[in-house]
Formats: C-alpha cells, structure tokens, sequence
C-alpha cells in the first residue's frame, strides 16, 4: 500500500465557465482525503473559465491553472497538464462531469494494487446514437488497422502511474494520440465501468469534423497499415487494367470487327476508375507526408500564457 502519495487531477477547460464549479463541488469530497492538486489547463477559452478557476484558487491552494494563448485542442491541453504535474499518479477527468469524479477513489485502490494504468470504461453510453455509433465504428477500424490494440470505449478518463507519465512526457513525438500511446506502453491495466451520461452546461466541442479528424490522427500515428493498403489498391487496380487492355486488344486483333469494344464509355468508366483510386492513395500518402513535415517543423505544441497561469 503507498501511503503519503500525491494524487494530480487535470481538467482540460475550453469555455466550461458553468461547469468550473459544479465539478469541484463533487471533485473535492472525493479527493480531499488524499494530498492532491487540480490542474486546470484553460485551452484558449474565450468565456469567464479564467476567471472562475482563479476564484476557486483563492481559497484553495491546491489549485492551480495553466492557461494557453489560444485554443491548441484538448490532447495538447492534456499534455500541457501531464507537463506540469507532481503526483505520484495523474487522472485526467473532462469538466463536463460526463466522467463521474466519484469513480477516482476505486480508481486510486486499484493504482495501489499495483495497476500502472486504470481506465474508465464506458459500459453504456447516454449520448445521441450518432456520437454512439460513430465512436464504435472508429474502434473497430483502428482495431483493424492498428498493431496496438486501442480499448474500447476508453476515453481520456484514466489513471496513470508515475512511470507511464514519465514515458509519455518524454516521449520526443508532437502528435500525441495519448489513447494509442498509453495503450503501446503496455503497462499493466485494468479497467472500470461506468455508465456515460450527458454532458451537464454548454455542447461538445467535438463536432463531426473535429471528431473525424481525430480518428485520422489516430489510425495514422498507431499504423502505417493503409500505406499498404494504398500499395495493394494500386496493384489490384492496374492488374484490372492490364486485364482490360489485354481483352481489348485480343477482340481488336482476333475477333472480326462487331466484337471489338467501341465507344467512349470504357475510356470514361477506366479513367473514373483509376483517378479515383489515385487520388485516395495519393491522399493516404498525404495524410503520412503531412504528418513528417509537422515533426519536422518541430514548433511547439502549445504555448502558455504565463500571466494568465496561476
Ligand atoms: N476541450 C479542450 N479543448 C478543446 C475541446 C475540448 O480542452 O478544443 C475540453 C473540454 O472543455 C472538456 C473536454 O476537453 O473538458 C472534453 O470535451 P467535450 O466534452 O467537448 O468532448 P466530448 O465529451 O463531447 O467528446
Ligand atoms: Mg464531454
């Protein structure tokens, strides 16, 4: 059993103003038994989120906020707070208390069993049947594709060790796809259900492009399965049309001349054919190249507002 342990909370905010409090007020029960601190990372809100945290921050010192120039998106936001966190174990927890913060102390008892990383699982979803079937659709295909296998269901709901934080924020990637990464460490984890309910004040700010953008991130930083994919694409492709150039030349120069294959409709048909497949194989290799010349620029990957962290 660890005794005297530090617990870190973070909270990536992107305009929670409403919900700043209400999470506390159930957040702070939970761990006050523990030394702890809460990490809020505000990812560029435009509302009073700023200003509700500082609040809060005055009559509590365990507080503490890092606040970003602009929106950079919530995974850097994560970052940002796995950067700045002491604990001995960290939990990310959204503000939207779509993640019941009273799962944090089973949590904490099976970090002390000696689990490297607790998930909280979603074992029933209350959200729209669009968000649900999206989700399970991305799971499936990162499944397929990836060598690691992503569990499903796991959102950024999660407890990590020391050591799994340590791997992480030294990790010399900028793209990171923390439910793929942590997954690849393979320390040992286990998992708890819980039952996802809506989100309390405000929307998502994960609308269907944002979240389809995601998914392509994570396919293509855990795999580099559909480069083959493009590969075997092309293969199949010109062999069909080695296939077609050899039918018609054959019934050009053997068969009298109502066999032969006339008109403009196989010219359109191939060459609907094979743009089409050009351009997803070329736009899979762009989606990599794209991907290079972002590591390569090497910027960083948020940058703190230091007068507006406490
Ligand atoms: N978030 C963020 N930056 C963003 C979008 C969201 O820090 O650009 C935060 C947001 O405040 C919330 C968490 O990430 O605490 C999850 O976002 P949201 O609830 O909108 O996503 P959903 O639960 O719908 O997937
Ligand atoms: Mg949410």
């Amino acid at each position: 059993m660890k005794k005297g342990f530090l617990v870190s909370i973070v909270v990536p905010v992107y305009n929670e103003e409403g919900n700043i409090n209400l999470l506390l007020s159930k957040l702070i029960p939970v761990i006050n038994k523990y030394s702890y601190e809460i990490i809020f990372v505000n990812d560029g809100s435009n509302d009073k989120t700023i200003d509700e945290v500082k609040k809060q921050s005055e009559t509590n010192n365990n507080i503490k906020l890092v606040s970003f120039i602009r929106n950079f998106g919530h995974q850097y936001a994560l970052s940002a707070g796995y950067f700045r966190s002491k604990g001995d174990c960290v939990i990310t927890i959204d503000a939207d208390l779509q993640d019941p913060p009273e799962l944090i102390d089973e949590m904490i008892k099976k970090w002390q069993r000696g689990y490297k990383i607790v998930y909280a699982k979603r074992s029933e979803r209350h959200e729209s049947f669009f968000k649900k079937q999206t989700a399970s659709v991305f799971y499936k295909l990162i499944n397929a594709l990836s060598d690691t296998p992503v569990p499903e269901n796991v959102g950024d709901f999660r407890l990590l060790d020391r050591v799994v934080v340590d791997f992480l924020n030294n990790l010399p990637e900028q793209n990171l796809f923390y439910r793929g990464l942590v997954a690849w460490s393979g320390y040992p984890s286990t998992n708890i259900e819980f039952v996802r309910q809506q989100r309390q004040i405000g929307n998502t700010h994960y609308p269907l492009i944002k979240m389809l953008n995601f998914a392509l991130n994570g396919i293509t930083s855990l795999s580099t399965k559909p480069l083959k994919f493009a590969t075997y694409l092309g293969f199949i492709s010109s062999f069909l049309g080695g296939a077609g150039v050899v039918y018609g030349l054959y019934r050009r120069l053997f068969l009298p001349s109502e066999y032969w294959v006339t008109g403009w409709t196989a010219i359109f048909v191939s060459v609907m054919f094979f743009g089409g497949v050009q351009l997803v194989t070329i736009g899979i290799i762009g989606e990599y190249i794209g991907k290079i010349y972002k590591e390569i620029q090497g910027r960083p990957s948020y940058l703190v507002d230091e007068n507006k962290s406490i």
